[in-house]
């Protein structure tokens, strides 16, 4: 129940980290806090397709 996922950053749009997650747990996109080394700081996440 596996996928992989992407991970982008809400502000700079680098996509960053390279993820996985279990379908059943979360349906929906995801969304976590991550640091992002463009903008040196931890910011929101969004998975996208
Ligand atoms: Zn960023």
């Amino acid at each position: 129940m596996r996928v992989h996922i992407t991970l982008e950053c809400t502000e700079c749009h680098e996509r960053t980290y390279l993820s996985s997650k279990n379908k059943r747990n979360n349906p929906d996109r995801v969304e976590l806090n991550k640091f992002c080394p463009r903008d040196r700081k931890v910011t929101l996440h969004r998975e996208t397709k």
